[in-house]
């Protein structure tokens, strides 16, 4: 059982947790002669050079949370951080005042940083520091190319009107509350899928969609030329999740992402964005939250295999549930 996830960084995490679980559950090794096999391409439109150094915040959640040893109450970074470097870093005026980068994430943005000038690519890097824990999965970064996401924004002040800043700077200092007027992914024509993304999407038996950021996680993974592709080439069922439960984004700032593309932050608008296979979207099915069911007919109505059930991942084993769900309703579309 081949299982391809594409993932950002905390919902993608999540979710990701469940999906380990649930295999683990399903297909303990060696049982019944099935094994589950789980890849994930990662998001890789977060990254960006700081202070010297590559950072690639969704990888490296996906990292330490499957690894154990993220920091859950934060949500984000390593558990026991410290941040003796950052205010180092402050003094000197290196890096930015409002993005502080811990100790310990320090010294894997250190190593990546080594490795990469070292001559290896993104992906072999990353393929590096899973080697450090034994993860049960394996992360891929979409591309090796930098494609950085920048938002453009209104400002007065500026000539034109407009400026452009990183992602980071928009989402983290400004709390995305500048009204965004783009996305837009550097370099992105030139990018190509990193090794092993097109074959675990072609090769894969169930294709799943995480619940992540619709614009910038997800939208950044499918819109690297080839990726999309590989999605219409599978012959897998594409399951997608809903990261809006009932009109309402859950965790974190994606509505405002969602409304600079113009799609409202519900999940029949992002079911619709992501649109139906058959009809030159990128799902087969769309799995929604119970309190989502009125929307399953119009769902139904572009040509998406709809379904509903709990979405909200407290604790793993609600997770592995949400995981099982969408597993489910991919093999129901194999028969
Ligand atoms: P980021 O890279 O850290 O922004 O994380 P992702 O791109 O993976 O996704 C963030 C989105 O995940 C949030 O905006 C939510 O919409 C969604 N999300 C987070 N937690 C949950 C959850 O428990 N259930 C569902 N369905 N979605 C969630
Ligand atoms: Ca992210």
């Amino acid at each position: 059982m081949q299982i391809t996830v594409l993932a950002g960084g905390v919902g993608g995490s999540r979710f990701v947790r469940g999906v380990r679980e649930e295999c683990a559950r399903r297909w303990p090794d060696g049982e019944g002669g099935t094994e589950a096999s789980v890849t994930v391409v990662v998001n890789t439109g977060d990254d960006l050079w700081l202070a010297g150094v590559r950072l690639m915040p969704d990888f490296d959640s996906l990292l330490y949370s499957l690894a154990g040893v993220n920091d859950t109450e934060r949500g984000w970074g390593r558990a026991g951080e410290t941040e003796r470097v950052a205010a180092e870093l402050r003094e000197w005026g290196v890096g930015w005042p409002w993005f502080t980068l811990g100790d310990l994430d320090l010294g894997t943005h250190l190593a990546r940083t080594a490795w990469l000038r070292g001559g290896l690519t993104p992906s072999e890097v990353a393929h590096r520091l899973q080697r450090r824990w034994p993860l049960g999965v394996q992360l891929i970064p979409a591309t090796d190319a930098e494609v950085d996401t920048h938002v453009r924004v209104a400002d007065p002040d500026e000539l034109g009107g407009e400026r452009e800043m990183h992602f980071q700077e928009w989402w983290t200092r400004y709390r995305a509350t500048l009204p965004a007027l783009a996305f837009r992914q550097r370099d992105l024509e030139s990018a190509r899928p990193a090794p092993g993304v097109v074959e675990a999407i072609v090769g894969a038996d169930v294709v799943l969609v995480a619940p992540s950021n619709p614009v910038v996680s997800i939208g950044t993974i499918t819109a690297i030329p080839g990726i999309r592709e590989a999605l219409a080439e599978t012959s897998a069922p594409v399951v997608g999740v809903s990261p809006i439960i009932g009109g309402k984004v859950v965790r974190g700032m994606a509505d405002a992402c969602l409304t600079a593309i113009g799609v409202a932050t519900t999940a029949e608008a992002v079911g619709r964005h992501y649109g139906a296979r058959s009809g030159g979207g990128l799902l087969d099915a769309w799995l929604v939250d119970d309190a989502d069911t009125p929307a399953l007919e119009a769902l139904e109505g572009v040509g998406l295999h709809a379904a509903s059930a709990p979405l909200w991942m407290h604790d793993l084993d609600t997770s592995a549930a949400l995981a099982g769900a969408a597993i489910d309703l991919g093999r129901q579309l194999q028969r």
